[in-house]
């Protein structure tokens, strides 16, 4: 009789365990029809169990654009970076980096940078790399201290009216910062702490964040109530509510945001529906209309392999930039909170998805992209 009782005790904490993960592969339907995507590619499994990876950033090649690389978060580890295949190329070890950003050719101190910054939970600071491109490597440049207890998402604002650098980095308790990062000799590089706010009521987590550079817009999503349009070049005006978990097409969380730009007017911000296992696409010009949601389901992967859809993603990122022949009309890019593997469905650690960017285009059945302004004529 006891053996027996224990025996269903067992049973139902070993059930409740599967139950657990299940849910992240069973979630409500998006409030919205969804168009269907496949991933063509996902990067190796994260070396740490349980909630590892989270926050994508692309760095493109121009000389290569195949040699294009991601550098994805392990927030238990450090940050990674993946080739196009999917391959690890190099991991730093340097602490429990939750989300990452990236801007190319930044001019600090009269020296060019592509500059990554990430949010670092252990050290509890703003870390920030210029990545090589010959060796595709981040190599650090400054660890900056935070009054934040505790770092959470973080993105990168180079200004098209200044050409100043800031990085924007949330605290897990709602408050919201902005830094300067500048250099004065091109060698050492500073990050100037200018000022905080609460996005929301105290302890309503906002994580992700982007920026349009081109427009001076900053995105945040406030993960249990909406996605908002902050001016970038001055936090104190007015906000916009571009979309809501309230009546909106969010199921909370709204997680990752990221934005693809096709010419000056077009593009498109894209944000995760957490709860729905989805992600919703605006127009990225006011009055940021909501083109539709998708979701990336089981498919096959160009090398021939099952792979499997995309459940609970956190981090997101996108490009339209041509990145060789995996990914000629550029990618989007998805954190996979329930990775499997095989034609059995094993099981496996997380990882990163790559969709190619004109099947969500083309699924949506989005309008034509609008060309990147050509350069001005020369004069005659
Ligand atoms: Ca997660
Ligand atoms: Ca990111
Ligand atoms: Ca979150
Ligand atoms: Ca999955
Ligand atoms: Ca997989």
């Amino acid at each position: 009789m006891r053996f027996v009782l224990m025996s269903s005790v067992a049973a139902s904490v070993l059930l409740a365990g599967c139950n657990a993960e299940e849910d992240k592969t069973n979630r409500p339907p998006p409030k919205d029809p969804a168009a269907v995507v496949a991933a063509t590619v996902e990067t190796v499994a994260m070396k740490n169990a349980g909630d590892a990876a989270d926050d994508p950033a692309i760095w493109i090649d121009a000389a290569d654009p195949s040699r294009s690389v991601i550098i994805g978060t392990n927030k238990k580890a450090g940050l990674g970076v993946y080739g196009l295949d999917g391959a690890e190329l190099s991991f730093r070890a340097d602490g429990r980096m939750n989300n990452v950003d990236i801007r190319q050719n930044v001019v600090l101190g009269g020296r060019s940078f592509d500059v990554v910054v990430a949010s670092n939970r252990t050290a509890k600071t703003l870390d920030v790399y210029k990545f090589d491109g010959a060796t595709r490597t981040l190599a650090p440049l400054l660890q900056a201290a935070t009054a934040f207890p505790d770092p959470y998402g973080i993105c990168l604002y180079h200004s098209a009216k200044t050409g100043v650098l800031y990085a924007f980095m949330n605290d897990s308790n709602g408050t919201l910062g902005q830094w300067m990062i500048s250099s004065t000799d091109g060698v050492k590089v500073k990050a100037d702490f200018l000022r905080s706010f609460m996005v929301g009521e105290k302890d309503s987590q906002a994580e992700g964040c982007a920026a349009d550079d081109r427009q001076g817009l900053l995105f945040v999503a406030e993960e249990d109530v909406g996605l908002y349009a902050y001016d970038a070049e001055d936090l104190s005006k007015a906000r916009v509510v571009i979309d809501t978990v309230a009546g909106g097409h969010f199921t909370a969380d709204a997680e990752g945001v990221a934005v693809v730009y096709e010419g000056e007017a077009g593009g498109y911000i894209m944000a995760s529906s957490q709860g729905s296992n989805s992600y919703n696409v605006y127009d990225r010009t006011a009055p940021f209309a909501f083109r539709g949601a998708f979701v990336i389901k089981d498919g096959t992967a160009s090398n021939g392999a099952p792979i499997d859809g995309v459940e609970d993603t956190d981090g997101i990122d996108v490009t339209s930039a041509p990145l060789g022949p995996a990914f000629p009309g550029g990618v989007f890019i998805a954190q996979d909170g329930a990775n499997f593997e095989g034609p059995e469905k094993k099981r496996a650690l997380q990882n990163f998805k790559l969709v190619p960017w004109p099947v969500i285009r083309e699924a949506l059945k989005l309008p034509a992209p609008m060309a990147e302004a050509a350069p001005p004529a020369a004069p005659q």
